[in-house]
């Protein structure tokens, strides 16, 4: 499966605020890995909690780091 949204760059090293849609592929046990075309940005999750992913991606303009909070359904 997929998580994706839009986020604002909140980089906290330049003064960015550049808007982009993401993506992260999030790895499921009980199947094969999906072949997809990334068409956009793709981050990964660095923490897991029940209800929410933290998400860390690169922004597409400035190159910095971005953390995402993420909701869970
Ligand atoms: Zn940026």
């Amino acid at each position: 499966m997929k998580i994706e949204g839009t986020h604002k760059c909140n980089s906290t090293y330049k003064d960015c605020d550049h808007t982009y849609e993401w993506m992260v592929q999030i790895a499921t046990h009980s199947s094969a890995p999906e072949v997809e075309v990334f068409d956009k940005p793709t981050g990964r999750i660095i923490e897991t909690l029940d209800n929410k992913y933290s998400v860390k991606i690169i922004c597409p303009k400035c190159h910095q780091d971005n953390l995402i909070e993420y909701i869970r359904n």
